[in-house]
């Protein structure tokens, strides 16, 4: 399983689990190195075949090398997390510049088309993919970042389109929408509250935690989501 993004959050969340349930990781991150180092010595205790690789998802070389060391080192490839995804600072569109929207779409959107590409040279059937979109998606994140809600709305639709396109050869492609969840992904809009602040408008009456999510990947990944493919799974407390 490659999961990219996978330093921290629900990145770092699935990886655990996955390592649990058996499977070799290769683990992407972009800056966090200390953090990346730490997850794959926690999980290499479990006994699997673990490694780090830094790769910015929005850089094409930076893609191309990554699956370079899955060839190396693993020689193939059942699952893809495209997990890698972030936010800028909280803003009406107004106010918002072209550079923050091309590292909005550079990494939510042509991060995972490079990845799903690269992943889908290399999978048989059996094997399946699962995109991080977001309830925002569905909410469109008024005052808040209508990009970074637009980004994920493409992930929605890749979702469907590739499910269907690849069905035929056994792949299942599938997206998992978490809503308000505890990661510093909130910290870095500039609103570390945001959680706790929101949680009332939540019909669940509160936050999720990054293993509820991880739970949901990691079940559409494996055989036991064997006749699910183009859903989008919402992982949103009821909101
Ligand atoms: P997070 O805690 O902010 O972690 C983001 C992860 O992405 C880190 O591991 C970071 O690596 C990595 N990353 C950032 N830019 C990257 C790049 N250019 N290339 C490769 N990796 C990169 O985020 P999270 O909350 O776990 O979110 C994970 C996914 O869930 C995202 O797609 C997000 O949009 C989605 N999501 C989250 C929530 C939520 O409430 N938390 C809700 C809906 C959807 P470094 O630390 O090494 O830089």
């Amino acid at each position: 399983m490659l999961i990219t993004g996978a330093s921290r959050g629900i990145g770092a969340a699935t990886a655990l689990l996955a390592a649990q349930a058996g499977y070799d990781l290769l683990l992407n991150y972009a800056r966090d190195a200390g953090a990346a180092q730490a997850l794959v010595d926690q999980i290499r205790p479990l006994g699997v075949n673990v490694q780090a690789v830094q790769a910015d998802v929005s850089s094409e070389a930076d893609v191309l090398r990554l699956f370079a060391v899955l060839d190396e080192a693993f020689g193939r490839l059942d699952v893809l997390v495209n997990n890698a995804g972030v936010v800028a600072r909280k803003s009406a569109l107004r106010d918002m510049d072209m550079a923050r929207w091309q590292a909005v779409f550079g990494i939510n959107v042509l991060g995972t088309l490079l990845c799903s590409r690269e992943a889908v040279r290399r999978m048989a059937a059996g094997a399946s993919i699962v995109n991080l979109s977001s309830a925002a998606a569905r909410l469109g994140s008024p005052n808040e970042y209508v990009d970074y809600a637009a980004s994920k709305g493409a992930v929605d639709t890749l979702t469907l389109g590739l499910s269907r396109e690849l069905a035929e050869q056994g792949i299942r492609v599938n997206a998992v929408r978490p809503g308000l969840i505890d990661t510093d992904i909130h910290a870095s809009s500039g609103q570390p509250d945001r959680m706790v602040r929101l949680a009332p408008q939540i019909p669940m009456q509160r936050g999720g935690s990054a293993l509820e999510v991880a739970q949901a990947i990691v079940w559409l990944a494996s055989g036991q989501a064997s006749y699910v493919t183009g859903a989008l799974l919402d992982v949103a407390g009821g909101r």
